[in-house]
């Protein structure tokens, strides 16, 4: 059976190499040939014997994803919809920022959580992607677009936690220096909050971000908005940032979608100043890409603005994000489940 090379961490690269008696640093070369050089055929490898290259056509495929669709916003945000090998479509999204760019990459075909406000849970997760289908989301928008990506945020559909190992993989993969390159701090895993998974992920080596969907601030409202707060409540959740940020000593972001009339009121300002006294914690107040199947919508600039000075008079660290590319179907799943009807 071909195995897909672009899921090989360079130890699986070691292992393969090792099954067919190559040496060990044959890992580092194949890197950055796949990464740097881009291949496109083995043949293409200049530093390694014509019966080498031909075992490695043999046993792997360099695979690619199909475009199905682009669209261009004039903000500089691009959305690409990909079709896999077994048909399933997924997005990715490629923004520009001041200090380069970055992909927000999916991380499986649908979404189990369920959260009442995000359009990539109306459709049930069909499958985890594996380790490759996320890396050719970036070599795809790189080879697309001609630009090198020098962020990556895991917030496309699906929970990145609920994938965890071949999201794991797939950070250690982008993140050598002979390959992609793309910094640990400039890599950011979003969750909505899996306990247990961020007690483990509190292990990892990489000195990536770390992001919680909070979106709310009692027990009460969100469990109306997120199904994973009835297994894990806001208490737990708060516990086991803490322990993250103790653990690593890193600073985590807090998101917090503004939704009108539902979690944007002073009063929910000051619950969630009180939740996170005394946290290292950094809150992304986020402008609500309203979803047409929806009954949520966006806060007022002028309620947003209120929550968020509310928050700073409480002396946390706090930013309201600039909204990209709300043009072209960016909210999350939207692209996808058009598609899909
Ligand atoms: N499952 C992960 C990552 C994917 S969602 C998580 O929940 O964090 C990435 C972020 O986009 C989350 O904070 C999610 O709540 C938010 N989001 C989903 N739908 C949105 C919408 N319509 N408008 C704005 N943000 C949205």
């Amino acid at each position: 059976m071909m195995k897909h090379i672009y899921g090989y961490t360079i130890e699986d690269l070691k292992d393969y190499l090792a099954s067919i008696q190559a040496k060990p640093f044959r890992a580092n070369q194949l890197i950055e040939w796949l990464y740097r050089h881009k291949i496109k055929d083995f043949n293409e490898i200049t530093n390694m014997k014509k019966e080498f290259l031909q075992t490695l056509k043999n046993d792997f495929v360099l695979d690619e994803l199909q475009l199905v669709q682009q669209q261009n916003s004039a903000d500089g945000t691009m959305k690409f919809l990909f079709r896999l090998i077994d048909g399933n479509l997924i997005e990715t999204v490629l923004m520009k920022h001041v200090y380069g760019y970055s992909v927000c990459v999916t991380t499986e075909v649908g979404c189990n959580m369920g959260c009442a406000f995000c359009a990539s849970g109306m459709k049930k997760k069909l499958r985890n992607l594996e380790t490759y289908e996320m890396i050719l989301q970036i070599l795809m928008v790189e080879q697309i677009t001609g630009l090198k990506i020098s962020h990556v945020v895991v917030m496309g559909i699906g929970e990145p936690f609920d994938n965890y190992e071949n999201v794991l993989k797939f950070l250690h993969i982008i993140n050598y220096p002979l390959g992609l390159e793309i910094g640990a701090r400039h890599i950011t895993v979003s969750t909505c909050g899996l306990v247990d998974k961020i007690y483990s992920y509190s292990n990892f080596d990489l000195q990536v971000n770390l992001a919680i969907s909070l979106h709310a601030p009692t027990n009460q409202l969100r469990n109306e908005i997120m199904p994973i707060n009835k297994a894990y409540p806001l208490e737990e959740l708060v516990k086991a940032i803490s322990f993250y940020i103790k653990k690593t000593n890193r600073r985590v972001t807090i998101e917090y979608i503004l939704l009108k009339d539902f979690n944007d009121t002073l009063e929910c300002a000051n619950q969630l100043a009180d939740l996170l006294h005394g946290l290292n914690v950094y809150i992304n107040l986020i402008p609500y890409n309203e979803v047409k199947e929806k009954h949520y919508k966006r806060s007022s600039l002028d309620a947003m603005h209120a929550f968020y000075d509310q928050l700073k008079k409480r002396s946390l660290n706090v930013t309201l994000r600039r909204e990209q590319g709300s043009d072209i179907d960016a909210a999350c799943g939207q692209l996808r489940s058009k598609h899909m009807k």
